[in-house]
């Protein structure tokens, strides 16, 4: 589904991402774990260049992007309409209620009638919980419920890949749980993810694969048993001693 060979990003000198190689299969569940100034967000980031590598290839799906070549915008948006974004900080348009944010990509986007939007967008609300919220503007819902419009949001437009850049972190701690069951939810039903959290639990129940970071590096990567039990990586261990 997710395939990254060789990518490479700097801000100005610093080398931010090195040779990254990165492969995830429909349906997996990728996490990325990693001290802080690690590049994980910055990883997740180019995976829908919102930041475009210097070099490497990306490919997802059945599109493929060679950043040594100039990349057209064009390409690069029929690119970025393959993957759904979560962020820490929602996102959401404040001045458009929940329904209306979740609406907004397939009639902007893809063109979608307002009808049909509206309708699939209620099933997404419903989905993940808010279905008697659909009215409502985003400053009218906890950070929790603002994040899990967030999430209908990012599947609206039926893509196939949700990339989540830290959704839980800017949560109080009993609104955490909710979110995770969403994306637990949509794991249990085959979204392909890849998710940047400190949420070492989600890692251990959730995750397929878990991808240590380390310096633009992914320095370590395999089951939750072997990442949190077994593994001999020094730099990991110590990662996980400090966190614990
Ligand atoms: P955290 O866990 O703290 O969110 P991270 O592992 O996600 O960290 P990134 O946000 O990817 O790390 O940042 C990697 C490095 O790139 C850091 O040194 C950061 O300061 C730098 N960086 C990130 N974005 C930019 C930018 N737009 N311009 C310049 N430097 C940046």
């Amino acid at each position: 589904m997710i395939k990254v060979s060789r990518m490479n990003k700097h801000f100005g000198d610093l080398h931010v991402l090195k040779d990254i190689d990165l492969e995830v299969k429909k349906g997996e569940v990728i996490v990325v774990i990693g001290p802080s100034g690690s590049g994980k967000t910055t990883l997740l980031r180019t995976l829908n260049i919102l930041e475009q590598p210097d070099s490497g290839i990306i490919n997802i799906g059945e599109q493929s992007i060679d950043f040594s070549q100039p990349v057209s915008k064009k390409e690069k948006l029929k690119f970025r309409q393959q993957t759904g974004m979560v962020f820490q900080n929602h996102n959401l348009f404040p001045h458009l209620t929940a329904i209306e944010n979740v609406m907004e990509g397939p009639v902007t986007v893809q063109k979608v009638s307002k009808d049909e939007a509206r309708k699939k967008a209620s099933d997404l609300l419903t989905k993940v919980g808010l279905g008697q919220k659909l009215d409502v503007y985003p400053h009218q819902l906890s950070g929790g419920q603002q994040q899990r419009v967030g999430i209908a949001r990012a599947l609206a437009t039926g893509v196939e890949v949700i990339l989540f850049d830290e959704p839980t972190s800017a949560l109080d701690p009993e609104l955490v749980a909710d979110v995770l069951d969403v994306m637990k939810e949509l794991a249990k039903e085959g979204m392909t993810m890849v998710v940047v959290t400190h949420e070492m639990g989600f890692a251990q129940e959730v995750a397929d694969q878990v991808l240590f970071m380390d310096e633009g590096k992914i320095v370590n990567q395999g089951s939750p048993d072997y990442i949190f039990n077994q593994t001999d990586e020094s730099r990991t261990r110590q990662f996980l001693k400090r966190i614990q």
